[in-house]
């Protein structure tokens, strides 16, 4: 079977599961009535059923999970559901929140105390029931597998996060954050049109564009050699032409990659797919556990952590999401703060850097960098710490010249190029349509800030398309930060540039 896009480059052999067929959370409306209505009346008889147990366990609590059992079963919340699956044809999931989300508002803008504080019921009921919604998603399978689905959600790669070897799916984009994670763990992620004729053993070879639906032994000894060779590939030293190459990292098992390819360090830690793990705020102990173990892997090289960045499709359940990271900082004080204290406490080597997502003037990011600066103090914490900003808002780019207190900037080319030309993170690989424009723009931005003294690199998934990695070189970029899988990509780009 023909490959209609790759993702993420890669070779994986092994069993195909298919991710169950219904609608997903990212879909409004569904074709399949009936099975949304099984799939409302299953989150609600889980969440009902998950409340009597919390029952048995929490007597002092018991009239309080009898009020939230009430709201679950609402014979009114429910018929409404139901009609807005059957006259709209709303997946549960669109229908529920749709529902709930109305129910809240309704009881936030009563009259009495009583009825305002069913809001906070209703809202702990619809987090209940919407988790066993995704619930449904599970997959029974043991040891790895491809998997094969419509759309490759985060949540699968989270929850099977040993077990998916590689990925075949009906749609998909290039900088979403499935395919981010992908890069990460080197797990090939294609694209075809037609996910129902594969069965059994596959295998993936992103290098022949093919899904081999019935490898013979000597395509399964090639996979193994290759598998090897790969094993041993190792990162060339640019350091002499000033060309430094660090990692895109999701969590600290990617961190072993950096070593093992010797990579300069970590360009960019998304660190809000590690809170995307859990569907509460992660503790300072947790998160300081992980930022500690990560600084102590890098203790000889830079360590870029991002402050959470959510929105869009990465959201986490317990606060109200906005798309720059400042306003989700400035209404969830003590999510950043939690954040902010466990990575400077963590900064042991003083290999530490710290910098803010989507950050569109001077004055949020010298607000954010006095907030950290605070803290540190309150801390009579005295070891060195950059602080820096991502360079990816049309705001940003427009205002270059007025951004002065920054240590550094990275480049984040998969929001620039949405905000600037106005196409969808899925689409950044047709590059072609902008590139000019963009490589002009950046040439003005790194003049205005060679001048400053800010040092800027690159972390967006620009820097691994080969003909892009010249001529970001070429303008002057020399520091890139790219996943693991694309790691190759940007060491043969970067070879042919710089062997010319
Ligand atoms: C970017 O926008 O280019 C970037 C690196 O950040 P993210 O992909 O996590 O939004
Ligand atoms: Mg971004």
């Amino acid at each position: 079977m023909n490959i209609k896009a790759i993702i993420a480059n890669g070779l994986a052999y092994g069993k195909v599961i298919k991710a169950h067929k219904h609608s997903s959370n990212h879909d409004i409306y569904s074709s399949n009535d009936e099975e949304e209505h099984k799939l409302v009346d299953k989150a609600i008889e889980k969440a009902y059923s998950d409340l009597e147990s919390l029952k048995r366990d929490n007597r002092d609590d018991e009239e309080l999970i009898k009020v939230q059992q009430m709201l679950v079963k609402d014979p009114l919340l429910y018929g409404e559901v139901i009609k807005l699956i059957n006259e709209k044809h709303f997946t549960a999931h669109s229908a529920l929140e749709a529902v709930f989300d109305d129910y809240i508002k309704r009881f936030n803008e009563a009259r009495t105390t009583y009825l305002q504080e069913r809001a906070l019921d209703m809202e702990d009921v619809k987090r209940r029931v919407m988790l066993n919604l995704d619930d449904n998603e599970a997959i029974n399978v043991e040891g790895e597998f491809i998997l094969v689905t419509d759309n490759l959600y985060p949540s699968y790669l989270m929850t099977y996060d040993k077990q998916i070897i590689g990925v075949i799916a009906l749609n998909g984009g290039y900088t979403s954050h499935s395919a981010i994670l992908c890069k990460a763990r080197e797990i090939p992620y294609v694209l075809v049109d037609d996910i129902e004729p594969l069965i059994g053993n596959v295998l993936i070879d992103t290098r022949k564009n093919i899904i081999n639906e019935d490898p013979k032994q000597k395509d399964i000894d090639e996979y193994i050699k290759l598998k090897i060779d790969r094993e041993s590939f190792e990162i060339n030293d640019f350091r002499s032409f000033g060309v430094h190459i660090f990692a895109n990292v999701t969590s600290n098992s990617d961190l072993y990659k950096v070593l093992k390819y010797n990579m300069d360090g970590v360009g960019l830690y998304r660190t809000e797919l590690i809170f995307m793990n859990l569907d509460r705020p992660m503790s300072y102990e947790e998160q300081n556990k992980i930022y500690t173990e990560a600084c102590d892997m890098m203790q000889d090289r830079n360590i870029c952590f991002r402050t959470f960045d959510i929105g869009d499709d990465k959201q986490l359940s317990y606060i109200k999401t906005f798309h720059k990271g400042i306003d989700n900082y400035k209404n969830n004080p003590e999510v950043f703060e939690t954040q902010i204290k466990a990575l400077i406490n963590a900064n042991r080597y003083g290999n530490m850097k710290i910098m803010f997502p989507m950050i569109e003037t001077n004055e949020e990011f010298q607000f954010l960098k006095d907030w950290v600066l605070r803290i540190k103090r309150e801390l009579n914490n005295d070891m060195p710490l950059q602080i820096g900003m991502m360079l990816e808002t049309k705001m940003a780019v427009e205002n270059i010249e007025t951004f002065d207190s920054c240590d550094f900037m990275s480049l984040g080319t998969n929001d620039l190029t949405k905000e600037l030309y106005n196409i969808s993170r899925e689409e950044t690989l047709n590059y072609r349509v902008f590139i000019k424009d963009l490589i002009n723009t950046l040439r003005k931005v790194v003049e205005v800030l060679k001048e400053k003294g800010i040092g800027l690199s690159i972390c967006g998934e620009l820097a691994s398309v080969k003909p892009v990695v010249r001529r970001l070189y070429r303008v002057g970029l020399k520091n890139f930060s790219v996943s693991a899988a694309s790691a190759r990509a940007l060491n043969d780009a970067l070879l042919s540039e710089l062997e010319e």
